[in-house]
């Protein structure tokens, strides 16, 4: 669906990325995770199109789209979340939902605003509120949303769990589940590494610019560099804290949760 093939990126003589390929297929999560400054976000603004590639080929659904510019790419169906939820501060939540969709002309609109306000229902009870007053948390969600209203077939999001608050990653986790199932392929770029390969079927480290391991979720949480540089030192995954029964979870840490998305043990 998206193939990145031996991409390379300069800001000047600056290069942020170097040889990276990488390969989403439809219906996949996959994670990307690094460090500040390892190239994450470049490698985001490069499939979509706001940088172009010095070296390499991006191809989306087999075409190549290397320079083709990032208004065209969205409208092949990949959509772009930004780092820092950048929503249109002034303007109401349900303005910034129609934002989403300038490009569309087509008579579903109204329906997608009602499919988003099922996937996150505060923003329903929020629709006239003006988007800069809502919590960080909420400002993703609406961000999330957004990006949703493009229909896009494979959406990128660059850091959702930034600075939010444990119960609202495992929220954003959920909803980026959710997506999946309704059809939507993710490419997710998270710090937070643990989050996103709880919900990822696979993905790629990078560092200062090159893939330097990738591999099924699975694999990366059980890999020691892994967890001594992205999931905490000593703090190896406890797969024992939680428990699948008659397809219901079982928190060991906390009974009242019923469905975890970041649970390592879950469906
Ligand atoms: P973070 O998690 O902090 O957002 P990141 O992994 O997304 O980091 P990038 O923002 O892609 O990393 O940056 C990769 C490298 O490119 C860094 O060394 C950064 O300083 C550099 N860089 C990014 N944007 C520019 C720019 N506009 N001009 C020059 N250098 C840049």
């Amino acid at each position: 669906m998206l193939k990145l093939n031996n991409v390379s990126t300069f800001y000047g003589q600056i290069r942020a990325l170097d040889q990276v390929s990488l390969e989403v297929q439809p219906g996949e999560i996959i994670a990307l995770i690094g460090a500040n400054g390892a190239g994450k976000t470049t490698l985001l603004n490069t499939a979509c199109g706001v940088i172009n590639p010095r070296q390499g080929q991006v191809y989306f659904f087999d075409q190549l789209v290397s320079h083709l510019g990032a208004e065209k790419i969205v409208q092949l169906g990949l959509g772009h979340v930004p780092e820092r939820r950048q929503v249109f501060a002034t303007m109401s939540v349900m303005d910034n939902l129609l934002l989403g969709a300038y490009q569309r002309h087509d008579k579903q609109i109204k329906q997608d605003i009602e499919q988003a306000f099922e996937l996150f229902p505060i923003l329903q009870k929020r629709q006239k509120q003006a988007a800069g007053t809502m919590s960080g948390g909420e400002q993703q969600m609406l961000a999330i949303a957004r990006g949703m209203m493009s229909r896009p077939k494979l959406l990128m999001l660059d850091e959702p769990s930034v600075g939010l608050a444990p119960l609202m990653v495992r929220e954003i986790m959920r909803v980026i589940v959710d997506l999946r199932q309704r059809g939507t392929t993710i490419l997710l770029v998270e710090q937070n590494a643990r989050a996103a390969l709880g919900v990822a079927d696979r993905g790629y480290v990078i560092e200062t610019g090159r893939i330097v391991l990738q591999g099924t979720a699975k694999e990366l949480m059980a890999d020691a560099g892994v967890q001594k540089a992205y999931l905490g030192k000593g703090d190896r995954l406890q797969l024992s804290r939680c428990n699948v029964a008659d397809g219901r979870y079982a928190c060991l840490d906390d009974p009242t949760i019923e469905s975890c998305a970041v649970c390592p043990n879950r469906k």
